[in-house]
């Protein structure tokens, strides 16, 4: 799920392409706002860090 999704800015289509858009070239950028994703991440990485914890106990 790490996988990162591109959106062309041009067509409006979304790729895994990270460089250009493979239906009109054009330029990709990244669908989601960059302060929700980061505050996204922060959240997932403290919750997935407790969980690792939580699994090397046993
Ligand atoms: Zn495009």
């Amino acid at each position: 799920m790490t996988k990162s999704i591109f959106f062309c800015a041009k067509c409006k289509t979304y790729t895994l392409n990270d460089k250009t858009c493979p239906n009109c070239e054009g330029r990709v950028v990244s669908p989601q706002p960059a302060r929700f994703s980061i505050e996204k991440e922060k959240k997932y990485s403290i919750y997935r860090r407790r969980l690792l914890k939580e699994e090397m106990k046993d």
